[in-house]
């Protein structure tokens, strides 16, 4: 027997008695079992530790306890901090590293019951789009394993997509749930800058840093974020605007709604068939009684480089504590402080994380930060108003997530620049804060193509809406990827 396919479904059987949290998490750990030698999806997946938080639940169930997520297997990414298991952000300089806490996100979701199956592969401190650079090996995409899951949540989106679990957390600085969530065929979502606490997520850049759904259907991400969402006192960046139950006003009424199809999202690097999907998928929209406009967006090519200065040098910050005295790597054989941090970070360090100290560090220091640093400080707040006046027009703006379908593995890690341009529409959302969701758009030669929302802050009520409306018309959700010799 294998999963439910969504978590709605493992819930009415859970509440129906048709199968225990214990049945359904061995029915994941079967089903990672066959997966992980051909896709490689978790850096650690922690078999004992499941089954005991399984058993707890049934308990709980019994005595009539039931939370939201009541014994739902679900992966965290490993940047997201677990008292189970290590929390390794994929790197070798936090190798040994064991959290003594949890991240608020993953108490709230153990709060309602969900059951934390093991740690996702992502790329090496989520900075990546490939998820090639995880210290601990690349993850394959489940649709063919000679390619990338996109990243950096690439371990969480291929973990959904083969049905090792239902859902996952992944965390998007500049792209990374909706990045792989295409990729995979998955739903991503992103919600605004402040809506989820990122308490114990291992932080990039902190002005842009969110932890996120990762799911089959755009319901259970909206039930996930439900959870997750909320003002937390360790996160000051967090809001007090009220959290609504977003899985129980799914509308699927599209009419009038204004949606917003920026010229530039189909310009220059974008696939033709990619571009085809999605111009299909809006005409769905508009039989759905949505008005579609074109709209402009003229700040769209500098994403990218405005994105890369701002990641990298809050990046380069935030790495600064690895010195292998507060934390990082301890047994080290050097004699003086110096030669301790380099060797810690000498080796401890990828070749990305390592590109981002350098450029980071460059870009603020002195005499180049007002060149570098803030002037792109200056761009993104252009971009950010360039999204707030568009939003004045148009209820939604849509386009694709990824400009094109999964890349070959190794096609890119010796082109940094290459990699970073597949981020090209999913840096913008982010230096706006705005919420946006990746939602499966179909197919190109078997590769998963993702349909990208976006909308105004806090109305994540609104993007769910659009993206289950959209979901309800095509059902692309229920593809799962072949198990296969070949793949
Ligand atoms: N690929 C982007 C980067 O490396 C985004 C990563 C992310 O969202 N964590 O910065």
């Amino acid at each position: 027997m294998s999963l439910p396919q969504t978590i709605a479904a493992a819930k009415k059987s859970l509440d129906a008695g048709e199968v225990s949290a214990v049945e359904l998490t061995k029915q994941a750990l079967a089903q990672t079992g066959k997966w992980e030698q051909k896709i490689h999806a978790f850096v650690e997946v922690l078999e004992e530790e499941v089954l005991a938080q399984a058993k707890e639940s049934d308990k709980r169930r019994k005595q009539g306890r039931v939370g939201v997520l009541e014994g739902i297997p679900i992966a965290v990414k490993d940047n997201i901090c677990t008292t189970e298991g290590h929390t390794r952000a994929a790197s070798k300089m936090l190798e040994n590293f064991r959290s003594p806490y949890d991240a608020t996100v993953v108490t709230k979701l153990k709060k309602e019951g969900a059951v934390i199956i093991g740690k996702a592969n992502c790329d090496e401190f989520a900075m990546g789009a490939s998820t090639e650079y995880s210290a601990y090996g690349p993850t394959k995409n489940p649709w063919d394993t000679s390619r990338v899951p996109g990243g950096s949540s690439g371990g969480s989106a291929a973990a959904v997509a083969s049905g090792e679990v239902l859902a996952a957390l992944g965390t998007d600085t500049g792209g990374s749930s909706r990045h792989p969530a295409s990729f995979c065929g998955v739903v991503g979502m992103r919600p605004t800058y402040g809506r989820v606490s990122r308490f114990g997520a291992i932080a990039y850049g902190s002005s842009l840093d969110q932890i996120c759904p990762i799911t089959r259907t755009v319901e259970d991400a909206a039930l996930m974020l439900s959870v997750m969402a909320g003002q937390d006192r360790r996160d000051a960046t967090t809001s007090s605007t009220p959290v609504e139950a977003y899985h129980e006003s799914l509308s699927t009424n599209m009419k009038g709604v204004r949606i917003g199809v920026p010229k530039e999202f189909f310009g220059e690097g974008i696939d033709p068939a990619v571009a085809t999907i999605i111009h299909q998928a809006l005409k769905t929209f508009e039989e759905q009684g949505a008005v579609l406009q074109e709209i402009s967006l003229p700040l769209t090519p500098l994403g990218v480089p405005v994105y890369y200065l701002l990641a990298k040098a809050e990046g380069s910050t935030n790495l600064a504590r690895y010195d292998s005295l507060r934390f990082g790597k301890q047994e080290l054989a050097a004699a003086s402080l110096i030669d301790r941090y380099k060797e810690a970070r000498g080796q401890g360090f990828g070749p990305e994380v390592k590109r981002t100290i350098l450029m980071g560090t460059y870009a603020l220091s002195a005499g180049y930060a007002d060149a570098w640093y803030k002037q792109a400080a200056k761009v993104r707040t252009l971009i950010r108003r360039e999204y707030e006046a568009a939003f004045k027009e148009v209820d939604i703006i849509a386009g694709p997530t990824t400009i094109e379908t999964a890349f070959k593995i190794g096609s890119k890690t010796g082109d940094p620049l290459q990699m970073y341009l597949t981020d090209a529409l999913v840096v913008l959302q982010p230096l706006a804060g705005i919420p946006a969701i990746s939602v499966p758009a179909g197919f190109v030669n078997n590769l998963p193509v993702g349909l990208q929302l976006a909308a105004p802050h806090f109305e994540e009520q609104r993007l769910f809406a659009a993206a289950h409306t959209y979901e309800q018309q095509h059902n692309f959700w229920q593809k799962f990827p072949e198990f296969t010799a070949a793949n």
